[in-house]
């Protein structure tokens, strides 16, 4: 069955798209059409930015108390929650997301996200009364910052768009979302959640586009403030729109992340955790544990079990439940992919996969691939390839390991496996990144998620969050 979209979810309505350019939505794993939507254009967004910015001027969005505001998030989740399995099957089909990972990160965990910022929402109206040393009184007031252009990838592009939407409109802000060509079916599902929910109009618009639409959001004199998940490149050049324009600008980027496993880690855990730590959606995710770094004394025994476990995932379509390995999100990201597994030939010793599964003759797919005596200088060491290939990587003391871990250009997540809790915390105390995991990997809700140097700027989820989208007004009462 295939969907074909034929309006704009702007202003609380669906309207007519200005263009005609319609953007298809292509089955990563059978590279069939399975549905389609229109293409917006600056005048889309023009409209969505006038939409956003009426609901914080003329709607009842602009005055609502933040317990209000929860109420309407709490409704959003509750119409999400109903299209869970929809929402899931349709980013599964379009992005090769096994279906069992979009059910949970897609699906619940998104849900979860509104719900957690449901909750915050009411506890944000409070103005801090601080008594000044100079002999007045200061109210210092946290309004928000206004309207939000978001910009979103492929790759996870239900969670990631929550992840501003819950936080901006918990702090009172409108927001336009760009989601990705690659994935442009699932956001008109949020949006008949949004609909049903009944939000005010304008304060969450959809705008589908690629990377122009993109910039146009940036530098839209309109918005006032920007939200971007991607690329550490396209990254870079929305930085440099926005420190032009002084316009404050948050970004979650690309990660070249590191298993760190101790002398005594459990290497049936690490095996265990493999999929949700290096190989979450097909190694498609931006906090992939994709260097593993592991102690000589240790390193036969670990490229054995990594290149085993590898080699024995079932690849196949991302809808069957069968499925460990599902496709590449798109024909020119997985030559993308297929590329570094080129140069990784060159670079280490293949020790599984580094080709196309014989059994797939449709469908963006690649062998799960596993290299061993990688150095940390190689190329597929250094760059992000976000696709289903490890590099294994020997070490001799934890030392060393910190500092194989540390010398990467990006900085998001990592992990460290240990059977000794307090030895792998202070392992990752010394790890320089802005998040990671003892014995397994998943972002928490209620804490601050990010990346430092080349994986971004700011943090989402957590009450820290919050803050993104809000601005300090000192109001100092002199009489
Ligand atoms: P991408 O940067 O090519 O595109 C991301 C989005 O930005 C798309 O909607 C695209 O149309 C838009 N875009 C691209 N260039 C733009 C520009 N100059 N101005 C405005 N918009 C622009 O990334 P992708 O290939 O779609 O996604 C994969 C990347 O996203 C990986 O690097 C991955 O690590 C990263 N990512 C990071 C996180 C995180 O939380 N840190 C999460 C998921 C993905």
């Amino acid at each position: 069955m295939s969907t074909h979209h034929q309006a704009l979810f702007i202003g609380g309505q669906w309207v007519k798209p200005h263009s005609s350019t319609r953007f298809e939505a292509i089955s990563a794993s059978t590279e069939d059409v399975v549905g389609s939507a229109p293409e917006g254009d600056q005048q889309d967004i023009d409209a969505a930015v006038s939409a956003a910015r009426r609901a914080l001027t003329e709607t009842a969005w602009g005055t609502m108390s933040g317990a209000e505001r929860g109420e309407c998030l709490s409704r959003f989740a509750d119409a999400l929650e109903k299209r869970g399995s929809e929402l899931a099957r349709t980013v599964s089909m379009q992005n090769g997301m096994p279906i069992a990972t979009a059910e949970q990160l897609e699906s619940s965990y998104s849900v979860a996200v509104l719900r957690y910022y449901a909750s915050l929402a009411g506890t944000l109206d409070a103005e801090e009364s601080r008594p000044s040393p100079l002999g007045f009184n200061t109210t210092v007031r946290r309004e928000p910052v206004g309207v939000v252009g978001a910009i979103v990838p492929w790759n996870f592009p239900v969670i990631l768009s929550l992840m501003k939407i819950g936080p901006a409109l918990a702090a009172g802000c409108s927001i336009v979302l760009k989601p990705s060509p690659e994935t442009v079916l699932d956001c008109f599902i949020v949006a008949q959640a949004a609909e049903e929910a009944g939000l005010p109009p304008g304060v969450v618009n959809w705008v589908p586009g690629g990377r122009e639409l993109g910039a146009y959001l940036v530098s839209h004199p309109g918005v006032d403030k920007v939200a971007f998940t991607g690329s550490t490149g396209a990254g870079r050049a929305i930085a440099e729109a926005c420190g032009k324009l002084l316009r404050p600008v948050s970004l979650e980027l690309g990660g070249k992340s590191a298993a760190i496993l101790l002398d005594d880690a459990d290497l049936d855990a690490f095996i265990g955790g493999m999929p949700s730590v290096s190989l979450l959606s097909n190694g498609q995710a931006c906090f992939s544990c994709t260097r593993i770094l592991v102690p000589n004394a240790r390193y036969k025994e670990v490229v054995d079990a990594v290149a085993a476990t590898a080699s024995s995932y079932v690849v196949g379509d991302a809808l069957d439940r069968n499925t460990q390995i599902g496709p590449m999100g798109s024909a020119m990201h997985r030559n993308r992919v297929e590329r570094y597994i080129e140069i990784g030939k060159q670079e280490a010793r293949l020790v599984t996969g580094g080709g196309r599964p014989a059994s797939r003759d449709r469908g963006w797919f690649v062998q799960p691939t596993v290299f061993a005596d990688v150095s940390n200088s190689a190329t597929i060491a250094r760059e992000e390839i976000f696709g289903p290939v490890l590099s294994l990587i020997a070490y001799g003391s934890d030392d060393e390991a910190i500092q194989l871990a540390n010398d990467s250009a990006f900085g998001l997540g990592g992990t460290v496996w240990s059977r000794d809790r307090e030895r792998a915390l202070r392992v990752a105390r010394r790890v320089a990144t802005g998040t990671i995991g003892i014995n397994g990997y998943l972002p928490d809700l209620n804490a601050p998620f990010g990346g430092i140097k080349a994986s971004g700027l700011g943090r989402e989820m957590g009450p820290e969050s919050i803050a993104a989208y809000q601005q300090l007004k000192s109001i100092y009462a002199m009489g």
